[in-house]
């Protein structure tokens, strides 16, 4: 394998979530990009928070009331406790999960996502969502899915950097066209309905330091699950989302994410 690339002088997007989550793996540019975003985006970290609780409670959901075993996360991030397999596999040990992410730092860290119950497994890819059919024709999705059974394909918290809508929206439809029915997308993407202001210079401070970022109203959340069928209740701000007692006392104006899930029929 060739040497990482880590080029710790410009902020990335995995390390910046990871500083403002409380996490040590990340450089000074990520710490100042983090610094000058949250002047203008003061509850970013709040938001995060929200979605990574949202991310919890949907993939329990979806293992536990729908039964699906099998999960693609792409923008899986830096391990950040609990991940998306400890999630799945503490309701069923034997789940399958593939992650894919495509910064040096998440592939680095790779090896703490790969920590499988015995019963299950889990592989790591290093690859771009811009490139969907890379993913798909990967010998880890070969290895880790079997397509007669149902997939959950999760997009959390990373198509605000997919900017172009045309794009998502092929992104998604390539994704989901192999899985078969009863498969769902699981999707969070950040909005500025909740707090204008705030929202939009926080994207244009992100934007500003070279990572092209776009917030994304109701309709237009809504529509990158179009084809496909909405479970309740629908795509809503992620702490309405079957809320447990933390997401109900997160104040909507500090929340900036919408998500939801829906199936494949
Ligand atoms: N899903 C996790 C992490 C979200 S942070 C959570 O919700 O907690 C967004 C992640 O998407 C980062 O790790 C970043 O490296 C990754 N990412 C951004 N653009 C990407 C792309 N084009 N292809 C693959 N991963 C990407």
């Amino acid at each position: 394998m060739s040497p990482i690339e880590l080029n710790t002088d410009v902020p990335h997007s995995a390390r910046i979530y990871d500083h403002l989550l409380g996490g040590k793996d990340n450089f000074a540019a990520d710490r100042d990009a983090a610094a000058a975003i949250t002047a203008d985006w003061p509850h970013l970290a709040i938001s995060m928070r929200a979605n990574r609780n949202y991310m919890a409670r949907q993939a329990r959901f979806i293992a536990e009331e729908l039964g699906i075993r099998q999960f693609l996360d792409i923008g899986a991030g830096l391990p950040t406790s609990p991940n998306l397999h400890e999630v799945v596999q503490g309701v069923d040990p034997t789940s399958r999960v593939m992650y894919v992410d495509n910064d040096p730092i998440v592939l680095v860290h790779a090896r703490a996502l790969l920590t499988s119950a015995a019963e299950g497994y889990t592989s790591y890819l290093d690859a771009d969502l811009h490139n969907p059919d890379a993913i798909i024709a990967s010998q880890e999705f070969r290895e880790t899915f079997d397509l007669s059974k149902p997939v959950a394909l999760s997009l959390i918290a990373i198509l605000q950097f997919i900017v172009d809508d045309d794009h998502a929206h092929r992104i998604i439809d390539t994704l989901m066209a192999p899985l078969p029915p009863g498969s769902v997308l699981a999707m969070s993407t950040v909005t500025a309905d909740s707090a204008p202001d705030e929202v939009n210079k926080g994207v244009a401070a992100y934007v500003a330091r070279g990572i092209n970022e776009k917030a994304r109203d109701r309709a237009e959340c809504e529509d990158l699950f179009r084809g496909l069928e909405l479970i309740e209740p629908g795509c809503v701000l992620v702490n309405h989302w079957r809320p447990d007692d933390a997401a109900r006392a997160v104040p909507d104006e500090h929340v900036h994410m919408y998500g939801g899930v829906a199936m494949k029929r």
